[in-house]
């Protein structure tokens, strides 16, 4: 067994390209964050899915994105 880590450098990329498409980051701007956006899905949640159709993922409540979106209430 090798030590060295196997990474799928297909999915690499497509992580990349995502990261670039979509400006994701893991912090908030201006207090705009996931845990504030529409496409957040559990609001109060650390971790949580964005249903935003070109993320579809896990990602964090203090992260941000190109598509960040007001919630219904603000
Ligand atoms: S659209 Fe962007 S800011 Fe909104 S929850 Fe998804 S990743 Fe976060």
């Amino acid at each position: 067994m090798s030590d060295e880590p196997i990474v799928d450098e297909e999915a690499f990329a497509a992580t990349q390209r995502l990261i670039r498409l979509t400006a994701l980051r893991g912090s908030p701007i201006e207090g705009d964050g996931c845990a504030n956006c529409y496409y957040y899905l559990e609001p109060g949640a650390e971790l949580a899915f964005c249903w935003q159709e070109k993320l579809q993922m896990l990602v964090g409540a203090s992260w941000w994105c190109h598509f960040w979106e007001m919630t219904d209430d603000d």
